[in-house]
């Protein structure tokens, strides 16, 4: 499932090859991926108008135009892919968006074999109501004082700091790779309440939040080509895991072998001597 870093990386490529130019055309070939498609209300939007901003809230790709914002998901295995044409050459693509005119057009292919996936519109004034967006926590690496928001957001909360941390009403991005390996540059165990922790605490678990999301960020620039499966649908940037996925391995801090539990449904990775 394509996380914060490569959602952030798809915006940053997208915005630099669109901003400014206008949609000219938006190509459908289903009336719905998990929700039905707005597209009359899509086309009102983007169509005609120049794109304004390309930014990412959460795991949503935004795109403004004077007339409001159209909105993408990728959800489980959704990609936008950029083509000089705008016909179809992908199994599963869904929308296509057109922008620019002539020899400049350029098209960008919604693609998503298992259409988890969401397409939307909205007009400027419906973002901050809308469900999707309301309940949001803040984005972890534009908010300066993160470590004093999660220590106040956890003082009444004995749930796993995990799962604390991956909650989007708390903070949002934060997914389970990002979770235990945030959790491990900070040296502290995933099972912990969240509200046991101190506020020094949560200083090194958002340091260690803004390192990991960056360091995947950074990868994820230079290796943007291989953020594609086959099919089209979206991979995993390759980032260097210390902790995830090495269950039995041993702790490279310390030699001990690495723990696997299940937090919440799902599998967590710690060392249990380097995380206390
Ligand atoms: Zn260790």
């Amino acid at each position: 499932m394509p996380e914060l870093p490569e959602v952030e990386c798809l915006t940053r490529s997208v915005a630099s090859a669109i901003s400014g130019l206008k949609c000219v055309d938006i190509d459908f070939y289903r009336d719905a991926i998990r929700d039905p498609i707005p597209k009359d209300k899509l086309r009102d939007i983007l169509v005609g108008q120049k794109i304004e901003r390309v930014y990412r809230r959460s795991k949503y790709l935004l795109m403004e135009t004077a007339a409001g914002i159209g909105v993408i998901h990728l959800g489980m295995t959704g990609n936008l892919l950029g083509f000089e044409s705008k016909d179809p050459t992908i199994k599963h693509t869904h929308v296509v968006f057109t922008f620019g005119k002539g020899r400049k057009s350029l098209s960008f292919h919604y693609v998503d074999p298992r259409r988890f996936g969401r397409i939307s519109a909205l007009f400027p004034d419906e973002i901050d109501e809308h469900e999707w967006f309301r309940d949001l926590g803040p984005e972890p690496l534009e908010t300066v004082r993160l470590s004093e928001h999660l220590f106040k957001a956890s003082r009444k909360k004995s749930s796993p700091v995990k799962s604390f941390l991956m909650d989007p009403n708390v903070v949002v991005g934060v997914g389970n790779i990002y979770a235990c390996e945030s959790l491990f540059l900070a040296g502290i165990n995933p099972l912990r309440k969240a509200l046991d922790l101190s506020q020094s605490e949560y200083g090194l678990v958002a340091s260690a939040i803004k390192k990991t999301l960056k360091k995947a960020i950074a990868a994820g620039g230079t290796t943007f080509r291989d953020f594609k499966n086959s099919d089209g649908s979206a991979g995993y940037f390759v980032v260097d895991l210390n902790v995830y996925d090495r269950s039995k391995k041993p702790c490279l801090k310390c030699g001990n072998p690495v723990n696997m539990e299940r937090i919440s449904g799902r599998s967590t990775f710690f060392c249990p001597f380097c995380q206390t």
